[in-house]
């Protein structure tokens, strides 16, 4: 059974005040833990504020990078050491805005799922949809070399835990809404990915994530697609009150069904 799981990607928007009042005002409105995971991926400087705030909640603390070594001298990089202390569970880890503005590869971006497993912490593998569909002579392919390269060497029993998450970059930071096939068709296709590489056991089991333009009018139909196991959310987590009607989106479905 795989749980939901609804993330707010805050990117570099709130301060550590900001962060910290953030949750105070959606900590007692959250879903029950049985029924669903819920993560805020917060700047570096404001998790170890945040995860205090959220202690006794079901909110996971999420950091939004972590350095590919875990200690070193390396100037201005965060390691995963360093999350672990600051009570993060979660990393995500190549997001489309880490490769396009800071030229993250698959190599390096698997060198970080490595150390921040090394740490006891879970990555959260984002990929674009460069990763699903290429059009080779007017036909679309599909090309895995993405998902190959991040999870390369990673150990059965640490893939498990993973998170992946599709992005196609013309829905992130969008105007267009996501349209649920796709959204739907990309995970799908991610699953059966993760079943040629590693068996239909993992790929089961795997929590597969969508990100691009979700907001409280479209989620619940999102996360109404077979294999869509949650949701990334970076503008429309900004608000409280749209995070808190995300969260709660089987109320939403109900109603729509
Ligand atoms: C993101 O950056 O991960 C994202 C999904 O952004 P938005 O929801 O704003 O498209």
């Amino acid at each position: 059974m795989r749980k939901p799981f609804i993330i707010a990607n805050w990117k570099m928007h709130k301060n550590i005040e900001e962060s910290v009042a953030f949750i105070n005002q959606i900590k007692d409105y959250l879903p029950r833990a049985a029924d669903e995971e819920v993560g805020i991926a917060a700047q570096a400087v404001a998790l170890s504020s945040m995860n205090q705030m959220a202690q006794g909640t079901n909110l996971q603390i999420i950091a939004q990078n972590a350095a590919s070594e875990l200690m070193g001298p390396y100037t201005g990089e965060i390691s995963a050491r360093s999350l672990a202390d600051a009570g993060v569970s979660y990393v995500m880890l190549g997001h489309l805005e880490r490769r396009r503005l800071f030229h993250e590869d698959n190599q390096m971006i698997n060198q970080k799922v490595r150390a921040a497993l090394t740490m006891g912490i879970t990555p959260i593998i984002c990929t674009d949809d460069k990763m699903v569909q290429a059009s080779v002579k007017g036909e679309i392919r599909y090309v895995f070399d993405q998902l190959k390269g991040v999870l390369k060497g990673v150990a059965s029993q640490d893939l498990q835990k993973i998170v992946l998450s599709y992005e196609p970059s013309w829905a992130v930071g969008s105007k267009h809404s996501a349209n649920p096939l796709v959204a739907q068709e990309g995970c799908r296709r991610i699953r059966r990915t993760v079943e040629n590489l590693y068996g239909s056991a993992l790929a089961n089991n795997m929590r597969i994530l969508y990100g691009g333009s979700v907001n409280p009018e479209n989620i619940a139909t999102i996360m109404g697609q077979a294999d869509v196991d949650g949701v990334l959310i970076g503008r429309a987590s900004l608000s409280a009150n749209d995070f808190l009607k995300m969260v709660n989106w089987r109320q939403a479905l109900s109603q729509v069904m």
